[in-house]
């Protein structure tokens, strides 16, 4: 029997493969900037500006509208995970399975962006979607705030 291409879960992580599961191709250049997210680890979050300096500083010249582009796809291919700040823009991070449902506190200031976990925040969302017969998929806070160097 043919191996599904479903079971990449089992089977090494689908960059290994190469293929996603709905069938999409890591090109060499999706290829790159998902490396570069690999690199720099989970719990790391960049802007899509950020992105094109450090690969600019490797020497890899795609151009912002590409990067753009293809952080989106990451995104949709789940990948890469993306934070919606209201003042700064967006970041990007690296989706992990080590490196579960979290939260973010944001500076909304210097973007700075502090990680935190809270159980009550997951039950919440799981209730409240539950409470009304919504499937839940996740549950994340974003907190807006000021850092300690911003005050
Ligand atoms: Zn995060
Ligand atoms: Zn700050």
């Amino acid at each position: 029997m043919a191996p599904s291409l479903t079971n990449f879960n089992h089977s090494g992580s689908p960059l290994e493969i190469g293929l996603h599961h709905d069938g999409r191709r890591l090109t060499p250049q999706r290829q790159k900037v998902l490396n570069l997210f690999r690199t720099i680890g989970a719990g790391i979050h960049i802007s899509a500006e950020e992105v094109h300096q450090k690969l600019l500083e490797a020497n890899s010249r795609v151009s912002l509208a590409t990067i753009y582009r293809t952080l989106r796809l990451l995104v949709e291919m789940e990948f890469l995970h993306e934070l919606e700040l209201s003042e700064g823009g967006h970041r990007f991070e690296l989706a992990s399975q080590d490196h579960p449902d979290h939260h973010h506190l944001v500076c909304i200031r210097c973007g700075r962006t502090e990680e935190f976990e809270s159980d009550q925040v997951l039950v919440a969302g799981k209730n409240a979607a539950e409470s009304i017969g919504f499937k839940l998929i996740e549950s994340t806070l974003n907190v807006r705030a000021v850092c300690p160097d911003c005050q």
